[in-house]
């Protein structure tokens, strides 16, 4: 045994008590890491114009649903129109696309959402609203209100108000966030996440 050893350092279980090397301090924080989970999400959407994401998280930090806009389950998306405009509302997607809030909560795994977070993209439309208020979700954290003067962005505000449902714009501590899959083979120092501080 060292000397080291002698000195509290070592334990009758046969392990040093000392930290023989400190954990990592830059490791992403929750918040970041569920509105990134949205982003990511939001990559899978076949929209050429909107890809939005929704994570929904329980009060143990727990992923419990995850959506992203998109043709409902057995509506093929190649048989379905993308446009935001057309002569004929039904040559547009509104009357057939889910948004990612719907789908979020529909791809819940758990009993129901009662009580959670969601974190989205996007503040949610009156549709979304609606459905975020009947499956008891208690608060909305949301990256852009980039509609926010629209009727129906102004309907939800109206429904959340009411319903007593939290909602708030997501400050992030970093802007950026780069995923490189190559990494894992690469040096320790090298960091398979590389975040971009504000
Ligand atoms: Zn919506």
């Amino acid at each position: 045994m060292s000397e080291e050893g002698n000195l509290a350092s070592s334990t009758s279980n046969g392990y040093s008590s000392e930290m023989p090397c400190k954990k990592r301090d830059d490791y992403l924080e929750w918040p970041e890491y569920f509105m990134a989970v949205a982003f990511l999400s939001a990559q899978r959407s076949k929209d050429p114009n909107s890809q939005v994401g929704a994570c929904i998280v329980n009060s143990e930090n727990k992923i419990v649903g995850i959506g992203y806009n998109g043709m409902p389950n057995g509506c093929s998306d190649d048989l379905l129109p993308w446009s935001r405009t057309a002569d004929n509302k039904l040559d547009t997607k509104y009357p057939y696309v889910c948004h990612a809030e719907l789908n979020a909560i529909m791809n819940k795994n758990s009993a129901d959402v009662k009580g959670c977070s969601m974190y989205v993209a996007l503040f949610p439309c009156n549709e979304c609203a609606k459905l975020i208020i009947q499956a008891g979700i208690k608060e909305v954290i949301f990256m852009s209100d980039k509609y926010h003067s629209t009727p129906e962005m102004i309907a939800a505000r109206r429904l959340f108000d009411l319903a007593g449902i939290l909602y708030r714009k997501f400050k992030p501590k970093c802007s950026k966030i780069v995923i490189d899959f190559d990494s894992i083979n690469s040096r320790p120092s090298q960091k398979p996440l590389q975040v971009t501080s504000n």
